[in-house]
């Protein structure tokens, strides 16, 4: 299992896959590099796998699968707890793993940490819970009733930039359901998923049912989304990846789960409270270098505060301490995308000098909402602002979008509060706070091109790991 943790932090070991509880290299012998993105420099190496790793995964999954699913739910919720009490134990290596590995400060790899462990919990309480339903029927002394049932092998593949939360949010409720896993983080965070998978098989969790594949999307991730034994796929990723991933699953009628992007709107009125406001904006345009599927990159800002806000959020982004993107090709693809927009920048907009990959927080402005940059979502830390003219100006710029993840408004009136709810399309509504901030027992999930409908977290979350099915007994009163 997963070894020491200063190597894992602090050489250039290699990652191996974990397949049925060992630790296995790709069958290729391959392996690719990954760097950190505060210097550049070589952080780890990781299995490059290919279909072969795949196959052997998902049989190891496939293997465990009846085992595990024939404990009850309270057992397999008192391991879920195990496992959640055995990541608090470790929170501290664990994030300085994550830190390391995408570059954000520690202090936000430890709430994501915490993050992951209350997800633990959550689900773990289900186990005592699970609740179904039961109803009436026309046909007498017929009871009906519901019971959840695992669906079978999980592919689970998921984004580099929150990697414990998005290991947690799948992990835990889809093992917890009854089914067993293949798990594929992504290459960019390695490090982390391995050594959590390692620590859970230590905490009691049997070998094969979690396996992690490490490597490539193209490679490893296309094989596993398009495994003929693999029942249901569950993906957090861009747009355009998501919808390979369905098309792949689709073709053999599997269950998917896709969580995908957003080019989510803040909406500052003339009514708002502006430090507020601005703080807000800040930390939803800015945070995580606004690396997060909920972070604001639209602010559409009433034309009575616009010039004074735009003051305000452009002074403070300036004294923002710039946290690096995920990779050189982020950067670049961000920064063609500024240039190409010909905006005004009202903060940032060039590379910072020296090693790693800053971009600071960038603030455009004079953009059409339906140009390239509005529609196209860039997952760094760049954030459009737009003057409107009155409420119905704002929501139409909301709505005039290909996502539908979050959207917020500040505002001082309960009225434009709750009209905003009912008009605007998206899976969170958010009234004077940020885009982002859900919490294990919210469900989560967008509409539109952000995502297919399904909930990730909250009770939600065990319709996408589990089947329902309908148990019909006829009983005969005369027979008692
Ligand atoms: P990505 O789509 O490039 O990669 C996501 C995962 O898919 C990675 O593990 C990658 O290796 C894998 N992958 C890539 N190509 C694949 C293929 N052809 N088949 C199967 N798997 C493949 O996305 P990313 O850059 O890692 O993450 C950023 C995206 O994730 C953004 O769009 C962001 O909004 C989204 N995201 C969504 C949520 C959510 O809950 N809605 C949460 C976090 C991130």
């Amino acid at each position: 299992m997963a070894g020491d943790l200063a190597e894992a932090a602090g050489s250039t070991r290699i990652i191996l896959n974990i397949v049925g509880g060992d630790e296995v290299p790709a069958l290729s012998g391959e392996t690719l590099d990954k760097l950190r993105p505060a210097d550049g420099t070589l952080h780890c190496r990781l299995a490059r796998s290919g279909p072969a790793d795949v196959d052997a995964a998902v049989d190891a999954a496939r293997r465990a699968q009846p085992g595990w699913a024939a404990r009850t739910p309270v057992e397999r919720g008192d391991i879920v707890r195990e496992l959640a009490l055995a990541l608090r134990e470790q929170r501290r290596e664990v994030s300085a793993l994550v830190a390391e590995e995408t570059g954000k400060p520690i202090e936000l790899a430890l709430g994501e940490t915490d993050a992951a462990v209350e997800m633990g919990f959550f689900v773990a309480g289900e186990g005592r819970r699970s609740y179904g339903r039961t109803m009436p029927a026309t046909m007498p002394h017929r009871s009906v009733s519901t019971v959840r049932r695992p669906i079978g092998v999980a592919g689970l593949i998921a984004s580099f930039n929150t990697p414990l939360p998005n290991l947690a949010w799948k992990a835990f409720p889809a093992v917890f359901c009854g089914n067993t896993a293949v798990f594929k983080p992504s290459e960019h965070v390695p490090a982390s998923a391995h050594y959590v998978a390692g620590l859970w098989g230590r905490a009691g969790l049997p070998p094969g049912v979690l396996n992690v594949v490490q490597g490539l999307g193209a490679e490893a991730g296309a094989a596993l989304a398009g495994h003929r034994d693999v029942d249901l796929v569950s993906f957090t990723g861009s747009a355009a990846t998501g919808r390979s991933v369905n098309e792949a699953a689709a073709r053999r009628l599997a269950k998917v789960c896709l969580e995908l992007g957003g080019k989510n709107a803040l909406v500052v009125c003339d009514d708002a409270a502006l430090d507020n406001a601005v703080h807000w904006a800040l930390a939803s345009a800015f945070s995580n270098a606004g690396q997060r599927c909920a972070a604001a990159s639209r602010i559409a800002v009433f034309e009575a505060v616009y010039d004074e806000f735009a003051e305000r959020f452009a002074a403070r982004a300036r004294e923002l301490d710039p946290q690096p993107v995920i990779s050189e090709d982020a950067l670049t693809r961000q920064l063609a995308a500024v240039r190409a927009s010909s905006a005004t920048v009202l903060a940032g907009g060039e590379r910072l000098a020296g090693p790693g990959w800053h971009l600071p927080p960038t603030i455009l402005a004079d953009v059409a909402p339906d140009a390239d940059i509005s529609c196209t979502e860039l997952f760094g830390p760049v954030a459009i602002l737009y003057r409107v003219r009155d409420f119905a100006e704002a929501v139409e710029l909301v709505n005039d979008s290909p996502y539908g993840l979050t959207a917020a408004i500040h505002t001082g009136s309960v009225h434009r509060a709750m009209r905003f709810a009912e008009l605007v399309r998206a899976g969170v509504v958010v009234v004077n706070g940020g885009t982002h901030g859900s919490e294990p027992h919210m469900g989560f999930g967008g509409v539109k091109s952000s995502g297919t409908g399904w909930k990730e977290a909250g009770v939600e979350a065990l319709d996408v790991y589990s089947d329902v099915a309908y148990v019909n007994v006829v009983s005969d009163p005369e027979r008692v």
